[in-house]
């Protein structure tokens, strides 16, 4: 028994399927560049800022989180040959309403103490504050010896409000 969810992918895909034209794409992001955003479900990266199908990276997790995302970044420059990092925090962000201590006691008060053990070390980065946030991430990437010295990084805000970005560094 498929859920309304998954009726509603298989249904609109074969719409989409049945007009689907760009199927000879290269592997390679063509513009050469990533972009590491949030997860959050307000945010539409290919229309909010500019990326056509093949063009680039997306990279989301919670807080578009510069340290969970450098396996995906590694992979994206050494394998797949980008040289650019847009990242891309936003107003209203989740991660600004918790601590760690809260996360791992609503893991533990909801999942048990197995749970909890296992998640015992994961660090869930929040922050308090967004400009401050991106600062941090952008300066984290350009110290990283994992990212190459040439690679061009900025760092933006998206207004979930407005739908407008503004660049911070
Ligand atoms: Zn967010």
């Amino acid at each position: 028994m498929s859920s309304s969810i998954q009726k509603n992918l298989a249904s609109k895909n074969a719409e989409y399927a049945s007009k689907f034209t760009q199927g000879d794409l290269a592997l390679p992001p063509a513009k050469h560049y990533l972009i590491l955003t949030c997860m959050d479900a307000r945010i539409d990266p290919a229309a909010a800022f500019g990326i056509n199908l093949g063009d680039a990276h997306v990279i989301r997790n919670a807080g578009a989180s510069a340290r969970d995302a450098l396996r995906s970044i590694i992979i994206s420059q050494q394998l797949l040959g980008t040289k650019e990092i847009i990242l891309i925090k936003h107003t209203g962000c989740g991660m600004l309403t918790f601590s760690n201590d809260d996360a791992h006691s609503l893991v533990k008060k909801n999942l048990g103490p197995s749970a909890s053990a296992e998640i015992a070390t994961l660090d869930f980065l929040p922050f308090t504050n967004i400009d401050d946030a991106i600062k941090g991430d952008v300066e984290y990437l350009k110290r990283s010896a994992a990212v190459s010295d040439d690679v061009i990084i900025s760092g933006w805000v998206y207004e979930v409000e407005t739908g407008k970005v503004r660049q911070i560094v």
